[in-house]
């Protein structure tokens, strides 16, 4: 979902990007985006292109052929990073959990031990195809100690559970517009710290990307240069900073809390379907709630009974969970109690007219003691 304001902003009339009126919003866009990050870094921009393009970027710029990079693998984002590595001509060392789990510290730091050099350390916060939630603390501690940079995919994560690069001390961390921004896709939230600022610097060969070259960028988003690069996604932009004002205006506490009560109300009502989430307690996302389908429910068959009857979507799993788990997204100005009630209901509704339930109204009764327990 995209707020109007959001939407109005993208049919804006168009200005020249190098037009002194455009520079303005692009350092709003940098001043709004340095506070969802929670940083003071300079060097804080929209990369062009989808979260993708920040996860291409995040690797081309660190990377020189046989640098090692270990990046955590436990679900589709993971695996593609470390894909993006290797086209590098990096070396990826991949440390795996299953899917639904997170990545145990104390492997990434055998890894680190073991591996000699290690120029990065690359962890996905937000796995979106499983819904767990990495916690980054530790590991930015094994980076600092074992002199290697820390990249962060906050895609997923950026808006709903806090990503503080500085506190933590990210060096690298991109995100996505379609996620909790809740804007179209199109543009990718990136930010680095000045240790990364200056690894990029220091590379022995140029970025064998020219688009994605955070050197060649930066003349762009710098003050005072504001120099042609490539021609900005003009409205892109506009819409950009369209949704990051309303996240400052909402507040990061009280969007944090709103996406953790309505995850807190779904995943009630869905244990009381016999959907259970597949990750652990303390490693459940608030913005994709993850829940394996048991075997007698025709999964896909559901899903899109949802779409056509009800105007519902929600995912189906991916790669070695395909067929057996839902995705559930409440991104950004998706996650509101009017979705979570629409969606339980309707799924009661399917369950007893295939006799899978037998009670009607124990989902959402289980949902609404959440939102009731919250107000009071
Ligand atoms: C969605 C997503 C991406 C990729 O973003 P696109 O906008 O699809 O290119 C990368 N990482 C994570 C964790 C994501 O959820």
């Amino acid at each position: 979902m995209v707020h109007p304001r959001v939407l109005r902003a993208l049919s804006m009339p168009l200005i020249g990007h190098l037009d002194q009126a455009f520079l303005g919003v692009m350092n709003d866009i940098q001043t709004l985006l340095r506070g969802v990050f929670e940083t003071n870094n300079r060097f804080t921009i929209a990369v062009s292109g989808t979260g993708s393009a920040g996860m291409e970027a995040s690797i081309v710029n660190i990377v020189e052929p046989s640098d090692a990079v270990i990046v955590g693998v436990n679900g589709v984002f993971g695996t593609r990073w470390a894909s993006a590595v290797e086209r590098c001509g990096g070396k990826a060392i991949r440390v795996e959990a299953p899917w639904g789990q997170v990545i145990d510290p104390a492997a990434i730091e055998q890894a680190l031990i073991r591996s000699g050099p290690v120029k990065a350390v690359a962890i996905v916060q937000a796995e979106t195809s499983t819904g767990a939630w990495q916690p980054l603390e530790p590991i930015a501690t094994l980076c600092r100690k074992h002199d290697a940079l820390f990249l962060v995919d906050a895609v997923t994560s950026l808006g709903g559970i806090p990503v503080e690069v500085d506190r933590w001390g990210i060096d690298v961390c991109y995100s996505g517009t379609q996620k909790c921004l809740s804007c179209p896709p199109g543009l990718s939230p990136f930010t680095l710290s000045d240790r990364a600022l200056t690894a990029i610097k220091a590379r022995r060969s140029p970025c064998q990307s020219w688009y994605f070259d955070m050197t060649l960028i930066e003349d762009y988003w710098a003050e005072g240069t504001r120099a042609y690069h490539h021609t900005a996604p003009i409205s892109m932009l506009y819409a950009l900073r369209e949704a990051l004002r309303l996240v400052e205006e909402e507040g990061l506490p009280a969007r944090f809390a709103r996406h953790q009560l309505n995850s807190e109300a779904l995943l009630a009502g869905l244990a009381q379907l016999g959907l259970l989430p597949l990750p652990q307690a303390g490693h459940r996302l608030p913005m994709l709630t993850c829940v394996t389908v048991p075997s007698h429910i025709p999964e896909a068959e559901i899903r899109m009974n949802l779409l056509s009857t009800y105007g519902i979507e929600i995912g189906g799993g991916l790669g070695p969970l395909k067929g057996k788990v839902w995705r559930i997204g409440l991104m950004g100005e998706s996650s509101t109690e009017a979705h979570v009630l629409t969606l339980l209901n309707a799924l009661e509704e399917l369950f007893i007219r295939q006799g899978w339930l037998s009670t009607p109204g124990v989902a959402l009764q289980a949902a609404a003691r959440i939102y009731s327990r919250m107000a009071s």
